[in-house]
């Protein structure tokens, strides 16, 4: 029997429509910055909906970039547990006091995730002020991955793939398999949109609560593994048309139902935390009128300009790249 081209082509569309969502840890980035939208006010509703496209597919572009920009791979995460302060002591908020006690080099090397989002903060509420179009869409877009990733408790720890305890993959388990597998069963709608009169007393909460929740990160994977014989423990899965391993669904579940909603939890503060700090910008700016900004401005320009501006805090020395389960 001959079939029509045309045919041929459309029972090919969903097939690469699924092979597209491949990318898990891209995935739960891109729903996280589309839900902080709709915690927004409508006077700033509106101008965001206008640029979700943007605001959802620029919410992996610090991801992207972590290899070709320099002091980029920094700005993802903080090892807290790099850092021995005597009790009482806390690593300083500001940045020119954390240099001072602990030095650049040794703060870009354990990570720099909470300064950095606090220096987008800056900038966006800025861009909001000059009425910026372009600018205030990709800052926001990126805020929304910086502050995601603060809510990840493996990115504040320095076994951040469990490469020290035996337990490696478990980088991917927790920001990729878990959401993959089980996010259209969280409840990541959140209350109305609040302003944060100290940002950065927030940044550091979020970065101190995700690791709090290290332990039961690591000790419930291990509990989760003992439960499941090492034979169920992964399985194989078609991406992408490459047969990959992967952690498979039952012990995926067990580990799911014994960390009792944490990663629920935390995506919900992400959610919430991100939509706050755009609200928060703007407020700070003055609350400009957001429907008089160019309809024009290319965003194009706007993604090219970014790796020049997102540089300067680069000391123009790369350090080594922390690698992620979607690299
Ligand atoms: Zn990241």
């Amino acid at each position: 029997m001959k079939i029509d081209k045309k045919w041929l082509l459309l029972l090919f569309i969903p097939l690469l429509g699924s092979m597209s969502q491949g990318n898990w840890g891209f995935w739960a980035h891109r729903r996280i910055n589309r839900l902080a939208v709709f915690r927004l006010p409508a006077e700033m509703q509106v101008f965001y909906k206008q640029n979700m496209d943007f605001i959802v597919e620029e919410a992996v572009g610090p991801d992207k970039r972590r290899y070709s920009v320099v002091g980029e791979a920094e700005r993802h995460y903080i090892d807290i547990d790099s850092y021995h302060v005597p009790d009482g002591e806390v690593i300083p908020k500001e940045w020119k006091r954390a240099v001072e006690r602990f030095g650049e080099d040794s703060l870009r090397k354990h990570g720099i995730a909470p300064w950095n989002i606090e220096r987008v903060c800056f900038q966006l509420t800025e861009a909001f002020s000059k009425g910026q179009k372009s600018r205030i869409l990709r800052l926001s877009a990126d805020l929304g991955h910086y502050i995601a990733d603060i809510h990840v408790p493996l990115h504040t720890t320095r076994n951040y793939n469990g490469q020290f305890t035996d337990q490696v993959g478990i980088h991917g388990l927790w920001e990729s398999r878990l959401p993959e597998l089980f996010a259209d069963e969280y409840d990541l709608w959140i209350g109305s949109i609040v302003y944060r009169p100290f940002i950065s007393e927030a940044i550091w909460s979020a970065v101190y609560a995700s690791h709090i929740a290290c332990d039961s990160v690591f000790d419930f994977e291990r509990l989760a593994s003992k439960r499941i014989a090492a034979d169920r423990k992964y399985s194989y899965e078609s991406r992408n048309n490459i047969l990959v391993r992967t952690y498979s669904e039952s012990f995926a579940r067990e580990y799911e139902r014994l960390l009792n909603g944490q990663v629920e939890r935390r995506m919900r503060a992400a959610i919430g935390l991100i939509g706050d700090i755009w609200y928060t910008c703007w407020v700070n700016a003055g609350q400009p009128n957001l429907t008089n900004l160019e309809h024009a401005t290319p965003l194009v320009e706007g993604i090219e300009k970014k790796s020049a501006d997102t540089s300067q805090t680069g000391n123009g020395r790369p350090l080594p790249v922390r690698p992620e389960p979607d690299d």
